[in-house]
């Protein structure tokens, strides 16, 4: 696990020292002695995390900071704010301004280490989600991120895990009138509670009496309801290894004891976002995949999704030697049905009949919008003859009954259906199936539509 590490600072030793750690820990070090060098270079993508000075002549950390966070093509970079000022009012000003993180200087090595590696496995997460989310929807769509970012604060459901009742209640005021907060003092509650809860935060403290909590990290991680979810831990300051072995082992991030209320308050704010992030780029990719298999119009499969399931259970068949048939419906003269009515009529029969052919059909059966007006059915299990039956009854229940475009009935589009029917025959071939199918509907238009042909073949 390894990035691009963006050093910017005004005064050249500082560069250097950081610089020299970093590399010790095998990162790629860029560095930028001003802010708008470092603006120029995260613009052009040459680093991954921005470590960033506050004082510095002309603009200083903290514009540097908002400025990337509003810029939608630097705003999903973490950055880290390194201030020689250890007031809690400053660090606040850097979260306040965008930052994901900060470090006081003279920069402790075991902090920036964690720092670092901590936010570099965030970058990693959410850049593979991104193009994840990018690649299923295809080019042209908008930065999936940059909505959840410009969005208000979101509000929190935390479970704190604390067996020291009087930290426990000052936790609880500090965050209470902001967060949802609900104290688990029995660790060996706490994963259950958390398993079923599912808050969007855990704070664990790091030293419960006669429990490991290092232990209830690695159970969170190894639970795939608990996962990805978000851990501040409380540790006190001189328990240093523990902190970097629960980093290690997932912990997202730290705060240290007697606990700064604003530290807190800012720590659980950047958590909570980087979780709606995630949970944006989730979804995200969840309508991605939909829209990747589905036709919008209808809500039917689409033809690069059948095509996929026609490969799959046309192989099945021909393996198990079961019987497959392949129906193809073409609406009758639907060219008309736009001109005379309208292209919003053309969708509202195209919608409908798309329902009622699913009506008639058994639940398993894949259909899809093969083209316009083209529809394709696979029926499993189902011989040629049960298939025409089908087929016969679909043709009818169509003729029958006119589209009405209003629910009183004042206009009923009249509409009739061509249907092509084959079987699996004896090769297992897809593309000869739908061939034999296209000729069948072919010849139910020739002789006069409204019918259905059988292929011979
Ligand atoms: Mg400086």
């Amino acid at each position: 696990m390894t990035a691009r590490v963006l050093i910017v600072d005004d005064f050249r030793p500082n560069l250097k020292m950081l610089e020299v750690r970093l590399l010790a820990e095998y990162f790629e070090v860029v560095s930028a002695s001003s802010g708008a060098e470092a603006l120029t270079l995260c613009r052009d993508g040459k680093c991954d995390i921005v470590l960033l000075d506050v004082m510095m002549p002309d603009l200083n950390g903290f514009d540097v900071c908002r400025r990337l966070k509003a810029d939608p093509k630097t705003m999903h970079l973490p950055v880290l704010i390194v201030t020689a000022l250890d007031e809690p009012s400053d660090r606040l000003c850097g979260l306040e301004a965008g930052a994901d993180d900060f470090l006081i200087k003279p920069v402790d090595e075991i902090a920036l280490i964690a720092r670092v590696r901590s936010l570099t496995r965030l970058k990693i997460a959410l850049d593979e989600l991104r193009a994840r989310a990018i690649s299923y929807a295809g080019l042209g769509l908008a930065d999936p991120i940059a909505a959840p970012i410009r969005q208000e604060d979101p509000l929190g459901r935390i479970l704190l895990v604390e067996d020291r009742p009087a930290s426990a209640e000052r936790i609880v005021s500090d965050l209470g009138d902001r967060h949802e907060v609900s104290i688990e003092p029995r660790p060996s509650e706490a994963l259950f509670r958390a398993a079923e809860a599912l808050p969007d935060l855990i704070i664990l403290s790091l030293d419960l009496e006669n429990f490991d909590a290092l232990r209830l990290c690695s159970q969170l991680r190894s639970l795939e309801r608990t996962r990805a979810m978000p851990v501040l831990a409380l540790a006190d300051r001189d328990d240093r290894s523990r902190i970097l072995r629960g980093l290690d082992l997932g912990v997202n991030d730290y705060v240290l004891r007697p606990v700064d209320r604003n530290e807190l308050i800012a720590r659980v704010r950047t958590q909570l976002r980087r979780k709606r992030y995630v949970d944006a780029l989730r979804d995200n990719e969840q309508n991605a995949i939909e829209l990747a298999a589905i036709d919008a119009l209808t809500g039917l499969a689409n033809r690069r999704f059948f095509e996929k399931q026609l490969f799959e259970t046309l192989d099945r068949a021909a393996h198990g030697g079961r019987a497959l048939s392949l129906m193809m419906i073409d609406i009758d003269h639907f060219k008309q049905v736009n001109d005379r009515y309208g292209h919003d009529a053309g969708d509202h029969v195209l919608k409908s009949l798309a329902h009622r052919i699913r009506g008639i059909l058994r639940r398993s059966d894949p259909v899809c919008r093969y083209g316009g007006e083209e529809f394709l059915i696979l029926l499993p299990d189902t011989p040629l003859a049960v298939a025409e039956r089908v087929a016969e009854r679909m043709r009818a229940t169509i003729e029958s009954t006119p589209f009405r475009l209003k629910a009183d009935g004042a206009q009923a589009i009249p509409v009739t259906i061509s249907i092509g029917l084959s079987d699996r025959g004896d090769d297992a071939n897809a593309e000869a199936l739908l061939r034999r199918t296209d000729r069948a509907l072919y010849a139910s238009k020739t002789a006069g539509r409204n019918r259905v042909t059988v292929s011979t073949a």
